[in-house]
């Protein structure tokens, strides 16, 4: 007899997530540019809608989040019953494992993927199976090749995050395609809004296909990741399991009223975009003109930019990240995700990138010398 209670053996083999820091012991925060959140904050409508909200507070939230699917259905131009909403998208991918994979089963996800989905897989028992990246980026023949009769769930993040890269619509449908049909496909499109050019947000493969969940949160562009909103697309057969294992009243009023006037607000969704935009390509021509030092800028398609450092040296990563600190900048050292040679930087205010770049310069000038 066990003296203690004892985890479950894949419980115990989860390593926990680790989020962005927030705070700094010795200095003030100059920049956090460390969870991709939007630099401006919510729409003002929504912190209007949610803060008229908060007096009935008493209240249980819409269980359903009837509102908000019906206000995602009206823009997208989908059937609001087959979107189900969750506590951040975070929860949804939970829920695409725990209804579709357990003990025995096995998920499939790309090498420097989205850190949950590891969590995820392991919290209901289920093997992750990792498929190697080629420069970063999601080789949709190595996916394919890592589905074995075991396969579950595939899940891909495009554009991904930390990497920032993107397959092309193409590519995507390629490996849809190549996936058996008893297997779920959950794109996760927690970026959808940065992406330009020919995209696949995974939205019209769901609505033809009976194995794709297209997953989509309120947390990066609309500004509203304290609220943890997120949702998901897919045919009644996969939403409806997934509903079976959510909790039940799983958004706050406050989301979902936040969330439905952040939709409407156009014009902000538009202007952070186009900052985004302008100062993630800014940054990534920074950092390429530190390429003499090492680093080098990943292409990105989201609101970051993954840089990556010489493995050893004076110019490293954790050197870099120290230097970054010391002025007050936090952004994501990534040793913690097997990447020690890269940090992602999200795109900030105007100042806050400006100086995020100038501490990257005068830390390679220092250490070159
Ligand atoms: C941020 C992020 C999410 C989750 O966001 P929520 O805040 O839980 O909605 C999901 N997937 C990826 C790839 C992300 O970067």
């Amino acid at each position: 007899m066990n003296s203690a209670p004892q985890m479950k053996p894949w419980i115990d083999a989860i390593h926990a997530y680790v989020p962005g820091k927030a705070k700094l012991d010795a200095r003030p925060v100059v920049a956090k540019l460390s969870s991709n959140e939007n630099p401006f904050g919510p729409s003002p409508h929504a912190v209007a809608a949610m803060t008229a909200v908060l007096g009935a507070s008493h209240l249980y939230p819409d269980p359903a989040s009837t509102a908000l699917r019906e206000a995602l259905a009206a823009l997208h131009g989908i059937e609001a019953g087959r979107i189900i909403c969750g506590t951040g998208s975070d929860e949804l991918i939970h829920l695409v494992a725990g209804a579709f994979a357990g003990p025995g089963d096995e998920i499939v996800y790309v090498r420097h993927g989205f850190a949950v989905y590891d969590i995820a897989a392991r919290r209901v028992g289920a093997t992750p199976v990792v498929a190697d990246d080629v420069d970063y980026t999601c080789d949709v023949d190595a996916v394919l090749a890592a589905v074995t009769d075991r396969t579950r769930v595939v899940f891909l993040a495009n554009p991904n995050n930390p990497t920032g890269t993107i397959i092309s619509a193409a590519e995507v449908r390629r490996l849809h395609a190549g996936l058996r049909p008893d297997i779920v496909f959950a794109l996760d499109a927690a970026y959808a809004e940065f992406a330009e050019g020919e995209y696949e947000d995974g939205i019209a493969l769901a609505r033809a296909h009976a194995n794709v969940v297209a997953l989509r949160t309120f947390s990066k562009i609309y500004g509203l990741a304290a609220q943890r909103i997120g949702w998901a697309y897919a045919q009644e057969s996969l939403v409806g399991a997934m509903h079976r294992i959510r909790a039940p009243f799983n958004v706050p009023a406050t989301g979902q009223a936040g969330a439905i006037a952040a939709l409407a607000d156009t014009d902000w969704v538009e202007k952070t975009r186009a900052h985004t935009l302008q100062w993630r390509n800014w940054l990534a021509g920074e950092i390429t003109a530190l390429g003499n030092a090492g680093l080098r800028a990943i292409p990105s398609a989201a609101n970051f930019v993954l840089v990556e450092f010489p493995e050893d040296g004076p110019v490293n990563a954790a050197a870099a990240n120290a230097a970054l600190l010391e002025d007050g900048i936090i952004a994501r050292y990534l040793a913690v995700q097997a990447m020690p040679r890269c940090i992602r930087i999200s795109i900030g205010t105007e100042a806050e990138t400006r100086a995020a770049a100038a501490s990257l310069r005068a830390f390679v000038a220092g250490a070159t010398g």
